[in-house]
């Protein structure tokens, strides 16, 4: 089971470890341009992880072609690592996607996913990291 203790930082704290566009996301709730990001169109298998506290919350094996622009998932890696809350900003009524462990920012769930969930989250690349799964004795490719 992955660590559920909060981690809390200051607003100072999170401005050193990230970048102004991991920044702007996780902690102001920013959205990245859509096909801009590093990893909407990664098709690589790994992890895809908080950038702010690194805990994991998707795996490739999830990840979809939404056309969005942005990396889409049908669903966590635990249902627990990602948190909901309902989000009314821009006129909007929208499920926003959040890490449990540092309340970062990620995106937002949609109900128009494909199977089996029938759920898109959608999610900003400057919200993860991507870890590439050990390629082992294949020989990488
Ligand atoms: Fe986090």
């Amino acid at each position: 089971m992955a660590d559920r203790e909060k981690v809390r930082k200051s607003e100072d704290e999170w401005r050193r470890e990230l970048t102004p566009e991991q920044y702007h996301v996780t902690r102001e709730k920013g959205t990245e341009r859509a096909f801009s990001g590093a990893l909407w169109d990664n098709k690589q298998a790994g992890t895809y992880r908080c950038a702010g506290c690194g805990q994991e919350l998707f795996s490739s094996d999830t990840k979809f072609e939404s056309g969005s622009g942005w990396p889409s998932f049908y669903e966590p890696v635990e249902v627990e690592a990602v948190e909901t809350d309902e989000d009314t900003s821009h006129g909007m009524q929208r499920t926003e996607a959040l890490c449990s462990r540092c309340d970062a920012h990620l995106g937002h769930v949609f109900p128009d996913g494909p199977r089996p969930t029938g759920l898109r989250y959608c999610i900003n690349s400057a919200a993860l990291t991507f870890d590439a799964a050990d390629e082992g004795g294949a020989g990488g490719g």
